[in-house]
This record gives C-alpha cells, sequence and structure tokens, in this order.
C-alpha cells in the first residue's frame, strides 16, 4: 500500500490504473471468493481521477481500500451481512471511514462478513459463504472473512474490519496477513453498526506492519461523536517504527500453549520465540492465570449486549418489516423472525437470558467481575515484559461447512483472541508460516492499552526477521 502511494505520488504511477487494476483482478475472482458484497466502480474512478488531477491529496491518496459492511457510508448500502439491514441506506459516513477518504484513500467496495459480526467463519452472512484464498474449501474467517480475503488476494490494497473478539486478528491469521485490532476506544466506533459496544473495535487489515501502522494514524484520535473513544494523543506510528527495539522482553504464557493447539501452530509459534531470542530478546514467562474463563466470560458480555444493541430492529425504527402484521407485537416479531439469521436469534437469546430477572447477579454481573480479573491478569503480566507472543488461532483455516453446526467448537476458534477485547488491550495477528498443505498460520502479539507503537515496533522485527508475509496465495 504505502509502496503504491509512494509511485502515485511521485507521478510513476497513476491512481485511475491502479483503481482498473484491482476493478478488474474482482471482477475476475470474485465471483469465487465472494469477498465483496457492493464494489463502487465509478465512483472510485471518479476520485482516482481526482487525485490524478491533483485535487485529492494526503498521505492515502488513490490508495483502493476494500471496507467491512459494517461501516456506514452516505452512498451504496450498510447491510452488515443481514438481511435486516439488505436495502439499507445510512444518511452518514462512519468517522473511520471519513478519515481514510480526507486522507485521499478510495473506497473500491465493502466486505461480505458474518451478519451483525457474530460468527467466525464467514459462513453466517445472508449474501453467502466467502472462501479462503489459499483454498477454496477452507473458511477465511470471521466476522471480517470479506476484508481478508479481499486483501489476501490482492482485491484491495489494504482493508478495514471490526473485532468485537477476534474479527480481525483470526481472519487475519487464516488468510496469511497482517490484522491490528488497536486498545479500545483509539479509533472513534461512530457508523460503526454495534454488536458489542464494551468490546467492539475498528482496525485494518494489510500486508505488512508499515501499512497497518499508517493506516492506524490515519484513523486514530478522538472524536466527539463516540464518548467512548480516548482523547490520549495519537502519537508517529509510522515514525516510531525506526526507533530502536532495545532490552525486548517477550512475554510467553503457558496457558495460550495448549496441547490441544494443532502441530503447525504450535511449530509457528514456537519460531516466533527463536526468531526473537536470534534478534536478541530475552523470554519471559509470565502467568494468565484466568485465561481459560474467557470464553465463557465473552460469550456473556458480547450476547447481553448485542441483544440490548439488536433490539432496534424492529422493522419500525430500522429494517426490514413483515408485511400484514396482525398487531404490534406481530410485527415485531415476524420483522425479526424473518430479518435474522440463526446465530444471530441464538444470540439474542442467549443475552436476554443473561441479562433477565433472577439470572443478571449469576450470569451477566459474574462475567463483569471474571472480566475485571482478566485485565487484571495482563496488567502484572506487562510489568514483567513489553509484549505477549502467542497463537491467533487453536488451529489454521477449517473446512467450510465443519463447524457449522457446532457453535461451542466454532466459539472456540476464539479462545486466544477474545481476552484482548475484554481486557481493551491491542493485539496484531502477523504471518507466522504454513502448514503441510500450504494454509497460512498466524502469530498474535498482544501489547499492553495504548502502546500500539511500541506493539507494532516489534512485530516489525519478526516480520523483517521471517518474511512470511511477503508470501500470496497462489492464484489468478
Ligand atoms: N467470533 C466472535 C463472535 O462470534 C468474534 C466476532 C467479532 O469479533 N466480531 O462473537
Amino acid at each position: 500500500m504505502t509502496e503504491l502511494r509512494d509511485a502515485i505520488a511521485s507521478r510513476q504511477a497513476s491512481a485511475t490504473d491502479g483503481v482498473r487494476t484491482y476493478l478488474d483482478r474482482i471482477e475476475a475472482q470474485n465471483d469465487t471468493i465472494n469477498a465483496y458484497h457492493e464494489v463502487y466502480a465509478d465512483r472510485s474512478l471518479e476520485r482516482a481521477k481526482r487525485v490524478d488531477d491533483g485535487q485529492l491529496t494526503g498521505p492515502l491518496a488513490g490508495v483502493p481500500i476494500a471496507i467491512k459492511d459494517v461501516l456506514c457510508t452516505d452512498w451504496g448500502k450498510t447491510t452488515c451481512g443481514s438481511r435486516m439491514l439488505g436495502e439499507y441506506r445510512s444518511p452518514f459516513t462512519a468517522t473511520a471511514v471519513a478519515r481514510l477518504e480526507s486522507a485521499g484513500a478510495i473506497i473500491l467496495g465493502k466486505t461480505n462478513m458474518d451478519e451483525f459480526a457474530m460468527g467466525s467463519s464467514c459462513e453466517h452472512g445472508a449474501w453467502g459463504a466467502v472462501r479462503n484464498p489459499w483454498s477454496h474449501d477452507h473458511v477465511p474467517g470471521g466476522s471480517s472473512g470479506g476484508s481478508a480475503a479481499a486483501m489476501s488476494a490482492d482485491l484491495c490494497a489494504a482493508a478495514i474490519g471490526s473485532d468485537t473478539g477476534g474479527s480481525i486478528r483470526q481472519p487475519a491469521a487464516f488468510c496469511g496477513v497482517v490484522g491490528l485490532k488497536p486498545s479500545y476506544g483509539r479509533i472513534s466506533r461512530w457508523g460503526l453498526v454495534a454488536y458489542a459496544s464494551s468490546l467492539d473495535q475498528i482496525g485494518p487489515f494489510t500486508r505488512d506492519v508499515a501499512d497497518a501502522a499508517l493506516l492506524l494514524q490515519v484513523m486514530a484520535g478522538r472524536d466527539e461523536r463516540d464518548s467512548t473513544c480516548a482523547s490520549a494523543d495519537v502519537p508517529d506510528y509510522v515514525a516510531a517504527l525506526d526507533e530502536p527495539v532495545n532490552d525486548l522482553r517477550i512475554g510467553v504464557a503457558k496457558q495460550y500453549l495448549s496441547d490441544s493447539n494443532d502441530p503447525a501452530v504450535a511449530k509457528a509459534v514456537d519460531g516466533a520465540i527463536e526468531a526473537y531470542r536470534a534478534a536478541g530478546a530475552s523470554i519471559v514467562e509470565v502467568d494468565l492465570p484466568h485465561t481459560e474463563y474467557g470464553v465463557p466470560t465473552y460469550y456473556l458480555v458480547a450476547t447481553a449486549e448485542a441483544s440490548s444493541n439488536l433490539a432496534r430492529y424492529d422493522g419500525v425504527h430500522y429494517g426490514h418489516r413483515a408485511a400484514d402484521p396482525d398487531d404490534l407485537i406481530d410485527l415485531y416479531s415476524k420483522s425479526r423472525a424473518e430479518g435474522f439469521g440463526d446465530e444471530v436469534k441464538r444470540r439474542i437469546m442467549l443475552g436476554t437470558y443473561a441479562l433477565s430477572t433472577g439470572y443478571y447477579d449469576a450470569y451477566y454481573l459474574k462475567a463483569l467481575k471474571v472480566r475485571r480479573l482478566i485485565r487484571r491478569d495482563f496488567d502484572e503480566a506487562f510489568k514483567q515484559c513489553d509484549v505477549i507472543l502467542c497463537p491467533t488461532t487453536p488451529t489454521p483455516a477449517f473446512r467450510i461447512g465443519e463447524k457449522s453446526d457446532d457453535p461451542l467448537t466454532m466459539y472456540m476458534a476464539d479462545v486466544y483472541t477474545v481476552n484482548a477485547n475484554l481486557a481493551g488491550i491491542p493485539g496484531v495477528s502477523l504471518p507466522g508460516g504454513f502448514t503441510d498443505t500450504g494454509l497460512p498460520v498466524g502469530v498474535q502479539l498482544l501489547g499492553p492499552v495504548f502502546e500500539e507503537a511500541k506493539l507494532l515496533r516489534i512485530a516489525r522485527v519478526f516480520e523483517r526477521a521471517t518474511g512470511y508475509h511477503q508470501q500470496k496465495p497462489n492464484r489468478d
């Protein structure tokens, strides 16, 4: 992305040719991969022309970017992968997207996702399953699987997703690209359709760490329209990449190195430990004793918040409206029955149950307490190390259909990602190697809250030492 940006800025390449190249690739591959739900060809070419005419400038001038269909734009549709919002047109544009466009980026289109960002496989979107560019029989991960697949298959120069419990990092791992979930509150969520408001965060998919730093730079920072968006200064993430990395301490926690991890995942983590050791880092053992409670805690907090957030889709305020209802209650119930898919209904029921009288204390309140302990585990661990190195996922990409009848197994795909959301800390998944059959495997680095500059700098040490990020799926 940065190379393309520089080539356009120095007039060695034209933005229009760049956009055309991506549009041609989308045309050739999207029928198979199904990464995009909507492509904005005319709008993209118009903006590219403005870049070439020198009217549109900025640090991302001419860079074609794909965005997840959970981000509102005042053009096109914003469907969240749901029939409920199948025809929804937002009257406004998300702050993150507006900032990308003010920096000169070109939004190529919106990518497919699991419905309302609930899922880990991109099989649960209303517009069909997305395929992994490395193997079309495999899932790309989820819920931002369309963005990860588009990035991996070179159908964009960078992509944007959202991560509530791993939805950027897990698909990044499955598709062999870099995926960054910033700290909670680092990027404004105004215009991001809410799933679980205390966990949701926007972030980039890129080919390398430097591109991720640049996109974070552009999107981060205070926004008066999102009261949860932090006012903390935005450091120069790009410049910070070049600062020296001295006395590096890499934390490793036994709770993340389970024997049940796939051998390729274990090998990738071992390889990363070796790479850091060779780069002069010391490896420190840290303890994260409440790790195992992460998945149950997450699936209480996230579903509770989702049940509340999704109450607005009643066929009156928003979304699909059932025909010929008997009365108001019938209108709500039919509209929701028709508009939502099975996984979304399951989450609404779980969350409603966890919040209901008599169960609130036992489930929701208990989950909040455990959440606090998980955060405390990380605070203690970061007293002893700069970042924590762990797998992104217990397995590489699984086959399409393999887990679709078994929600609990699917939820376990998030076991190494959800705790970062519960604690509000940043995490990045990096290409960390391959399985014997050539599927990518990710490794994850977790950092202290608002320490993205350090996290990315340390991530780049690994990227430079290994070069896995330069490999692409062998398809045209
Ligand atoms: N897979 C997790 C879930 O289904 C995470 C989703 C996300 O991060 N949006 O809730």
